[in-house]
């Protein structure tokens, strides 16, 4: 069976940074960049909060470039699926694509967390083309556009808010008669005059053409459709963190995030570390996730080495 010093699960910010950090200090790390190679961040399109970028920098891009400098300091970068982890023992026992073994001394999960979607065809089709589910991401394109958000938690509301801040005209479609969002969040969202609520309407469709989207169909309570023209198109309902093949083995939250010590990327197993979005439900964003990366790597070396 092949044996590593650590192994690193998952290609985005977090896997990366992990990735540059180890390799640099001669662990020779072996990642395994799982479904999505790169992330998120793959995704959307530019990206202009991330630091260092001044004229901002393609999702894709980004991530590529991240990928190439953990290459550039001997980082074993494999594509394959992380498919059974064994954590009661070290080494760690991992399992890819159903078939490979591995030994792992220490192991940093950022298998990260992926946005829902409602699952309409339409929606597909135009993802990255106006349909997003990053508001601070994205929303900045659709400057003095109009725009909609689907959801009725913290997340929808303060998305809404903040694109409020920079868009015309910004929709909230809430299928319920009500918002879920904190008391606080939900009058902030009432009190701000360019955010209209939809209560109880569902998006039917997501409209647009070769530029991206031009609208959506919304159907009311009594099932009448109406059209509603938009620019930008925002999910809000929630994410779901990659953490299944962990489930019993990790300690997780109530919705699969992995736990970790406050302040630390220390998992209740020792020797294993989880960074971004996996154990993240708040911030999400590519640089608390490179950040959180980083602090995996340095807290692993010095578990090696101990
Ligand atoms: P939530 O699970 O709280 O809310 C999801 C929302 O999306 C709900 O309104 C839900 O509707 C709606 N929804 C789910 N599926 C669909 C669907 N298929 N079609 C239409 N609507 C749908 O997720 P959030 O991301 O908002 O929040 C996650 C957690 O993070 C919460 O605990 C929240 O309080 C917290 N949070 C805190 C913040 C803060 O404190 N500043 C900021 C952001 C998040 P329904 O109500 O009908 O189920």
């Amino acid at each position: 069976m092949e044996q590593v010093k650590c192994l690193i699960i998952g290609s985005g910010p977090a896997g990366f940074t992990a990735a540059i950090y180890l390799s640099r200090a001669n662990l020779s790390p072996v990642l395994y960049e799982g479904i999505e190679p790169g992330g998120q961040l793959t995704t959307t399109t530019q990206i202009e909060n991330f630091p260092g970028f001044p004229e901002g920098i393609d999702g894709p891009k980004l991530m590529e470039n991240m990928r190439a400098q953990a290459q550039r300091f001997g980082a074993d970068l494999r594509s394959g699926i992380v498919t059974k982890v064994d954590l009661s023992s070290r080494p760690f026992r991992v399992t890819i694509n159903d078939e490979k073994e591995i030994a792992a001394e220490s192991l940093i999960v950022a298998t990260g967390a992926s946005a829902k979607y409602l699952g309409l065809p339409s929606e597909q089709k135009f993802k990255g083309m106006g349909v997003s589910a990053c508001a601070t991401c994205d929303g900045f394109f659709y400057r003095k556009k109009d725009v909609a958000v689907v959801g009725g938690g913290d997340t929808a509301c303060e998305e809404a808010t903040y694109l409020a801040s920079i868009c015309r005209q910004v929709y909230l479609i809430v299928r319920k008669p009500f918002l879920r969002a904190s008391k606080a969040m939900q009058e902030r969202v009432m009190n701000t005059p360019n955010i209209k609520v939809l209560f109880e309407h569902n998006t039917v469709e997501v409209l647009g053409d070769e530029c991206g989207v031009t609208g959506i169909t919304v159907r009311d309570a009594q099932g009448a459709e109406s059209r509603i023209d938009l620019a930008g198109f925002f999910l809000a309902i929630g994410h779901h963190p990659n953490t299944e093949v962990f489930a019993g083995q990790l300690e997780l939250d109530a919705e699969g995030y992995i736990k970790t010590v406050p302040g630390s990327a220390r998992t209740n197993v020792e020797g294993v570390f989880a960074a971004g979005d996996v154990r993240d439900p708040h911030f999400r964003q590519a640089i608390t996730a490179a950040g959180s990366g980083c602090t995996a790597a340095l807290e692993c070396e010095r578990f090696l080495l101990k």
